[in-house]
């Protein structure tokens, strides 16, 4: 039965290399598709729920699985994910078009673009030509298209599924781009809507009102809206770390989890029978990472697993939602070490990480702003570890930028150097502050899934959704 269900499934993936040869015309070639593939029906697919750990290196998985179990006494749901023999299992290649360690930007055009680009831009060629975004191509076939993040909204990742711009940053004009082409947008970032903010003074939270869309900026708003298009921005920039959440009542009760988010967009596109794309993710992972901020990138990690379990028990009854989750690139490829004699000491380091209780963001943020303050009590207090004088002092020296030698250009800086430090308790290592060229670990479930299994060209994911969406 399993090798049937296989050469079937290897004899469909031949077939569709056949039709799409010739360049892309996967549009083209989606009507042909949709005449004379021998397995349509079978394999359905009305909607897609593309799921990114942005910047999650791979070895995050192992380390988030260790955690999960020992602060909440559970595995992670991508782990078992990965253990269901339904879903299929394979590693993304991610590079940009002009360099093996991609960002987030070239990422997400190469997915919802189907081009690799120059770092920095969004869907725009090296040679300066716009390319038409996965979202408008199924706007024009009204399809419904949501995007929900941790980051702010006009961020990279969900930009390139739906905006063209020449530079990242442009956030102003991405904000513009999604109107009435975006149907559900979640997440941080109303700097980019408010007029008081926007350089060229535009009221967007208006033109998206006049358009239909309800607003929401409240956690609690969004739990009760049920239907309609819906713009919910709940922080002026992107949403803050989970990690530090978890300290603030206040911060709980205005701004939803990821998966909360998640729930709120799944249950609306599952309404009805419009076919939909649907893209949640976990921005703040990437964020962590460049800070080498091992707790709050776990938590964050967690976040993002929370909302995979919400996914997939939202979706466990319709069998013709295909779910992908992945990562965008690695980013300073943490790990947990070999500490002390024979590694004796690495789980019990690992486990002082769950005494972490502040971001390296936050941290350093209130040592920059009074650098008088006693760190190794600020270290002491929020992150549980005790720093040495000579940490204290390489610390000190670096926040006043009179660091003596640099021993590593990447890590010469205070984020680097306390990453370094707290890595001495936990065992945690990183490579560097900044993105890697690693594949990174694709696992997707339901029909079609198979698409996902092997090495996956990170161009390759553009071609599926338009295969499967766009016909
Ligand atoms: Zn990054």
């Amino acid at each position: 039965m399993q090798n049937e269900k296989n050469t079937s499934k290897i004899a469909r993936r031949d077939w569709l290399k056949k039709v799409s040869l010739g360049g892309l015309s996967a549009l083209g070639a989606q009507s042909l598709h949709a005449q004379s593939d021998p397995f349509a029906g079978s394999d359905k697919v009305r909607g897609i729920i593309f799921m990114v750990s942005d910047g999650m290196s791979p070895g995050v998985l192992t380390m988030a699985q260790a955690f999960s179990q020992q602060i909440r006494g559970k595995g992670t749901r991508w782990w078992d994910l990965i253990n269901d023999q339904k879903s299929a299992r394979g590693l993304m290649d991610t590079a940009s078009a002009n360099s093996m360690v991609t960002d987030s930007a070239a990422a997400s055009s190469a997915w919802g673009g189907g081009q690799r680009v120059n770092n920095g831009m969004i869907n725009y060629t090296p040679s300066g030509k716009a390319i038409m975004p996965i979202a408008a191509m199924l706007q024009n076939k009204g399809r419904r298209i949501g995007l929900v993040t941790t980051a702010t909204v006009t961020h990279a990742t969900p930009a390139g599924f739906a905006a063209a711009v020449t530079d990242r940053n442009d956030e102003d004009s991405i904000a513009e781009q999604y109107l009435n082409r975006v149907d559900l947008i979640l997440g941080g970032g109303s700097a980019f809507f408010d007029a008081k903010i926007r350089s060229d003074q535009k009221n967007l939270f208006e033109e998206y009102q006049k358009a239909g869309y309800q607003l929401v900026s409240q956690r609690d708003a969004l739990l009760s809206s049920r239907e309609g298009k819906i713009l919910g921005i709940f922080s002026p920039s992107h949403i803050p770390y989970s990690i530090d959440r978890q300290q603030s009542a206040e911060l709980q009760q205005k701004i939803p989890t990821l998966a909360e988010m998640a729930k709120a967009a799944v249950t609306r596109f599952l309404e009805g029978s419009a076919p939909f794309l649907l893209q949640i993710e976990g921005a703040r992972i990437d964020h962590a990472a460049h800070l080498n901020d091992i707790a709050a990138l776990l938590h964050e990690q967690l976040e993002f697993d929370d909302a995979i379990a919400q996914v997939l028990a939202l979706t466990a009854n319709h069998p013709d939602v295909l779910i992908v989750v992945t990562s965008d690139h690695g980013n300073s490829n943490p790990g947990l070490n070999g500490m002390g004699a024979s590694y004796k000491n690495s789980s019990t380091f690992f486990q002082r990480i769950a005494k972490m209780k502040e971001s390296h963001e936050s941290l350093l943020e209130r040592l920059q702003k009074n650098p008088q303050q006693d760190i190794g009590a600020l270290v002491r207090k929020s992150l549980g570890f005790e720093l040495e004088a000579k940490e204290i002092l390489a610390l000190t020296e670096m926040l006043s930028k009179s660091t003596a030698i640099e021993w590593n250009h990447q890590l010469a800086k205070p984020e680097g150097l306390l990453g370094q430090f707290a890595g001495n308790h936990t065992g945690v290592g990183w490579t560097g502050t900044t993105h890697t060229s690693d594949p990174t670990l694709v696992t997707a479930i339901g029909p079609q899934c198979e698409r996902f299994s092997g090495m996956v060209i990170n161009t390759d994911v553009f071609r599926h959704i338009a295969e499967l969406l766009c016909s």
